[in-house]
């Protein structure tokens, strides 16, 4: 995708989540910085939007998923690697946004692998002009060990619960140590 068409995947997004656009020309010129491409950040107190040459993404204030809409291949690779090591060694509290990141970037990942374009643009639910996803509250499923759910249990923007799963796998968090299966819905 040219950068017009980047800027128009990203007018639709801010429309629907009512952040006004004021100055296209100022985030083209930001995307065509040709030795540093700077990421645009507009917000209207409810939703922050990111618009990038490589990357657009949306966050609702207060919460903690980042929903991606469009990235390209140059993105996916050096995300991936990023969040894969700051998951090695992150807060309770930032672990789901994180996992939720590397989920999207491995699902582009298999999208472009399966179009052959270098780019993937998240599917909306509502075709059309809506490129707006909902950001989703579903708890989040992950195997923690006794040590590392205590860490969980200490985060006061959520909380865990077990979930009916019986037996042992090993831990998502430390990747070492055994434990058992828990829903963690944020608060
Ligand atoms: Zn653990």
């Amino acid at each position: 995708m040219n950068d017009s068409e980047i800027l128009s995947v990203a007018e639709k997004l801010a429309a629907s989540l009512d952040v006004i656009v004021e100055d296209k020309q100022a985030i083209l010129k930001n995307m065509r910085k040709t030795n540093c491409p700077t990421i645009t950040i507009l917000s209207n107190g409810n939703y922050t939007l990111w618009i990038d040459k490589y990357y657009i993404a949306y966050s609702k204030d207060g919460k903690p998923d980042v929903r991606y809409v469009f990235v390209s291949q140059h993105h996916v690779s050096e995300e991936l690697t990023e969040i894969c090591n700051m998951l090695k060694d992150c807060e309770p509290s930032d672990y789901i946004t994180l996992s939720g990141i590397r989920e999207q970037m491995r699902e582009a990942l298999k999208s472009m692998a399966a179009s052959g374009e270098d780019f993937y643009l998240a599917e909306s639910e509502d075709a059309g002009d809506h490129r707006h996803i909902e950001l989703s509250d579903e708890p989040w499923l992950m195997t923690l060990c006794p040590k590392c759910a205590s860490q969980f249990y200490d985060t006061p923007s959520q909380y865990i619960r077990r979930t009916d799963k019986s037996f042992k796998e090993t831990c998502d968090y430390c990747d070492s140590r055994q434990g058992f299966e828990y829903e963690i819905v944020r608060v």
